[in-house]
Order: structure tokens, then sequence, then C-alpha cells
């Protein structure tokens, strides 16, 4: 509901009020298994169901060669063949393919069976510059996805199994068909975790968020929790402090993995209060969260405490899996681009929440989406495209 954020399951939407009509969940799910073309007319968003600008196909037409599995967006050019690949349909992802396009570059757009990346879990958004009066995630990725397309960008909403970046062109599978690019942009961002309980899942974009800087606004003079012990849940924690009326840190164990100076910051706040050896049983509400059914870990004692809403800041998962036999990973296992947007593989090019586990933010990835197109182009223009180089997996 509330500002930019992307992310990997970073962006849901809370909701303190109960008022949004937030797609949140509904459109996150809906995507991956419906035909959806979100170039066709957006409207303004405010008066669109499921998320804003988003059309369902009643006949998908112009399929592609789909092996099972949920349906396909295409805009039905047919090319499996670019200059420039890109995988991921984030902002990264989406801008990429913007700037690509503009230089003539006829991008491929490899973008996920669930398109959008995170901000399609996140209702409205209120710092991506250029919308003062905020715009829903949905909405937001519809009007990147329109820009792309609108100069050339093939989209096809698959998810990538496997990469060969051995040779150009290099090659990517997906669905049991092979994308070729004469250069790669990689832009899978990250995925938030989850307790992954059912009253959780359920609650997503109705009080309960993975993203403090999104939608800590809309908890103004509530009372509300961070589950997690880290430097994340002490960071969003402490950034609440700023909108709510008393913050519940919820911690599973009594020892912390965030640093002394996080952790004495939170301790020591007065709005905060800590629960360690506690895990979240289940939140409380049908419609938005009302509470916290909480369980006491060493003897399984239980107590509700009322609750408006949840943010969950147990870490996040960067979608590199494909990427590992080729590209370098740090130890949190985000992939490490050497010279700006360069991967160890020259023609390689790398974008967004993937190799960010600072900033996180919508205009950021955005930001990284452009770096990696004007690198791509540079690159294809000194290389030549066709030329022919050849790099060794990592080992
Ligand atoms: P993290 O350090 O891995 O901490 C995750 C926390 O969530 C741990 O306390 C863990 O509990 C808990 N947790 C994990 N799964 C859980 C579950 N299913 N149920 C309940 N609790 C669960 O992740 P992070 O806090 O996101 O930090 C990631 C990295 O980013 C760290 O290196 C951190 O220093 C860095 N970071 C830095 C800053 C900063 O410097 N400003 C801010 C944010 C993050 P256990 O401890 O029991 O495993």
């Amino acid at each position: 509901m509330t500002d930019q954020n992307r992310p990997a399951g970073g962006a849901d939407e809370a909701q303190a009020d109960g008022q949004d009509t937030a797609p949140t969940n509904g459109a996150a799910s809906s995507l991956g298994s419906m035909k959806i073309n979100f170039s066709s007319d957006q409207g303004t968003g405010a008066t669109t169901p499921a998320g804003g600008g988003i059309a369902i196909l009643s006949d998908p037409g112009g399929a592609a060669p789909v092996t099972g599995g949920s349906a396909l967006v295409d805009s039905e050019d047919g090319r499996t063949d670019a200059p420039v690949l890109i995988i991921g349909s984030g902002p990264a992802g989406l801008t990429a393919a913007i700037y690509a396009a503009r230089a003539n570059l006829e991008p491929i757009v490899l973008a996920g069976s669930a398109p959008g990346g995170q901000l399609m879990l996140t209702s409205e958004i209120e710092n991506y510059p250029g919308f003062p009066d905020g715009i829903d995630g949905p909405d937001l990725m519809a009007r990147f996805r329109e820009q792309a397309e609108r100069f050339g960008s093939r989209i096809v909403d698959v998810d990538v199994d496997r990469v060969d970046f051995s040779n150009r062109p290099f090659r990517a599978w997906a669905r049991g068909i092979e994308y070729t690019g004469q250069a790669v942009i990689v832009a899978t961002g990250a995925s938030a975790l989850w307790l992954n309980i059912e009253s959780e899942q359920r609650l997503r974009g109705r009080g309960v968020s993975a993203c403090a800087t999104c939608d800590g606004f809309f908890f103004r003079d509530r009372e509300i929790a961070v589950v997690g012990g880290g430097d994340s849940a002490m960071e969003e924690a402490n950034y609440l402090t700023r909108f709510a009326s008393k913050i519940h840190l919820i911690h599973r164990r009594d020892g912390f993995r965030a640093s002394k100076i996080m952790l004495d910051r939170t301790m020591n706040h007065p709005k905060i209060e800590i629960h360690t050896n506690t895990e979240i049983a289940e939140v409380l509400g049908e419609a938005k969260v009302e509470g916290l059914r909480l369980r006491d870990t060493r003897d399984g004692s239980e107590q509700d405490l009322p609750m408006e809403g949840l943010f969950i800041a147990i870490g996040h998962r960067p979608n590199t899996d494909a990427f590992r036999d080729w590209l370098d990973v740090d130890e949190k296992g985000y992939l490490v681009a050497h010279e700006h947007t360069a991967s160890r593989i020259e023609g390689v090019f790398i974008a967004g929440d993937v190799d960010d586990h600072r900033y996180r933010q919508a205009v950021t990835a955005a930001g990284e989406g452009c770096r990696a197109a004007l690198d791509a182009e540079k690159w294809l223009e000194a290389q030549g495209v066709g030329e022919v180089v050849t790099t060794a997996a990592v080992s």
C-alpha cells in the first residue's frame, strides 16, 4: 500500500486501516496462472480491479510453446534471439528493456511466471518519483511494461530454468525453449523470506508486510510487531518507531545476529519491547491483522496480543539459482558485479536487487537497469555483435 520497495517479497502492502483494496496477494498469485496483458489499456488504474492496469485476456492468442504450467504472456513477435536478453521483469529488468529497446537492441525479456517483481505485491507506492499521489505497484509495473513494449521489447512471462554463458550468443532455456542473446542482463531480484504460516500468507497486504520503508507510514499511532533477530529486524523496528505507538520485537532465540550497535539502539528505545524465545504461532484476524498468538519456544505456552500490523524481517533470498554455475556470488548469495554492472563474464551484466542487499528500492533498481543497458550497449558496440568468446563455468 505504500512506498516503493522491491523487492523480492520486500514490498508487500501493509494495511493498517482495512480500507485499502490492495491487490497484493491476489495480484501476485493470479499472475502465475492467468493470461495477462500488461500492455493493454491501463486506464487510470484507479478503478481497475485486481491491481489496475492489468487486463485478463479471454483469449491469450499468440501462444508460445508452453509445456504445461501456467499461462504465457507474450508480445507475440515470436523471436527467440536478440542482441540483448534480459532476465527478470521488475523495475531493473524493465528499465533495462526500455533503454535497450530505444537503442534498437530489440531486447527479449524473460519476465518470469509472476512478472513485475516485488512491486506486484504492493498496492500503493508513495515514494516513486513522479507520482505525487502515489501509484499501485501493479499499475506502476504495467506502465514500465507498456513503455518497454512500446519501443519493441519482446516480453515472455516464463521462468528461466538454466543458462549457458560459455559462448556467445549466450543461451537461456525456459519451458523447453532456447533463447539467445549477444549480451545478457540478469535482473532477477530477490525474494523476502516469510514465516510461511497460513495466517501470515492470508494477511499479506492486510497488515502483514515485509517492508517497513514501504508500509510503515500506514501504521501511525498503531501497535505493531517486527519478527527477526538480525540487523534487518533492528533496522525495521527502529524505522517504525517514527510511526507506530509501540513495537514488539519478536525473536525466536535469546541470542541475536544483529550487530551490537543496532541491537543496543533497539533495546534502548522506549517504544520497543523485545520478546525473546518467542515465535509467532498465528496471526489473528480475518480481513486484517488484529493480533498475534505468540508461543514461548521453551515451554510452548501461548498468549494473544492485540496488534494491527506485523513486519517480517527474517532476511531475503536473491534469485540466483540459474546463474550460480556462471557468475560470482557473495557470502550472502547475491551476484557480484565487478566493474559497474559487468559480471565476471564479458557481455553478462547484473542489475537490481539480485546484487543489491543494501538499498532494495524500486528507484535504485530502475537506475541499475538503466546502467546495465547502457553498459551492454557500449560493450556490444565495442565488441562487435556476433564475435565469439569462450568462458569457462565457475568450477
Ligand atoms: P539475518 O542476519 O540472516 O537474520 C535473520 C533473522 O531472522 C535471524 O535472527 C533469524 O533467527 C531470524 N529468522 C530466520 N528465519 C526465521 C523464521 N522462520 N522464524 C523466525 N525467525 C527467523 O538476516 P538480516 O537481518 O536480513 O541481515 C542480512 C544481512 O544484511 C546481514 O549481514 C546484516 O548484517 C545485513 N544488514 C545490514 C544492515 C545495516 O547494516 N544497516 C541492515 C540490514 C541488514 P536466528 O538468529 O534464530 O537464526
